[in-house]
């Protein structure tokens, strides 16, 4: 295997175990501001990348992202799912040119943004998005991006939610943490945690 091959394997394994492991509480949190799937949605969607591991690992990085990404599309359902769609797809598209990997993730983030027509301060996924963005872009080592992460994952709970279902319950919204946001902090410590141990093996060398 190749060492796009070792680090895409990795990756997904490590996405699946961390979403799998939280659906519950996943789940849990969209109850309070949603229809309580967001756990199912997201297992059910890393499960499916997670059946293709071997042929994603055969492919080159960026086109193993982008078909992630179709694949979550396809298998979320949810709203989240044409979300972190185009996350990928447009990461895996991005991901081979030549510019550096904060403006690649910045114009992923931005077609999430387009996709649902939603800002910073909705109370999304995109409010642990752009902090990550602006961490990665600073230059943060890789377990202060996941600090980041985390830290803004719990900065949804004073939000008021005005997108998604969320947005339904106005007022009722605030005081819980966005079920999206909080996969996506998971998410991203999950590629933290891969990216801090590929980096230091001899396979990363190869990539
Ligand atoms: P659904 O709302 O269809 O049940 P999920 O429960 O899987 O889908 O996902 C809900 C999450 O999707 C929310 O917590 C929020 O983070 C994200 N989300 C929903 N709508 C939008 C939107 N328009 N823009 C950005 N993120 C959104
Ligand atoms: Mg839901």
């Amino acid at each position: 295997m190749t060492g796009d091959g070792i680090l895409i394997s990795r990756l997904i394994e490590a996405c699946r175990d961390v979403i799998v492991r939280n659906a519950d509480y996943l789940c849990e949190l969209d109850r309070a501001i949603g229809d309580g799937d967001h756990g199912t949605n997201m297992a059910r969607g890393l499960m499916a990348v997670s059946a293709q591991e071997s042929r994603l690992a055969s492919l080159s990085l960026g086109t193993a992202i982008s078909e992630a990404g179709m694949l979550l599309v396809m298998s979320i359902g949810g709203a989240s799912g044409p979300l972190y769609g185009t996350l990928l797809l447009e990461l895996g598209k991005a991901v081979e040119g030549s510019e550096d990997f904060a403006t690649k993730l910045e114009r992923a983030i931005g077609a999430v943004a387009r996709r649902g027509k939603s800002q910073a301060g909705d109370k999304t996924l995109l409010d642990v998005l752009y902090p990550l963005q602006t961490a990665v872009s600073e230059r943060l080592d890789l377990t202060q991006i996941f600090e980041k992460a985390k830290q803004a994952a719990l900065m949804t709970i004073p939000m008021k939610a005005k997108r998604g279902r969320a947005s339904y319950l106005g007022d009722r919204s605030i005081g819980h943490v966005d079920p999206g946001a909080a996969s996506c902090a998971l998410l991203a410590g999950a590629v933290c945690d891969i990216l801090s141990q590929v980096m230091n093996t001899p396979e990363a060398a190869c990539a």
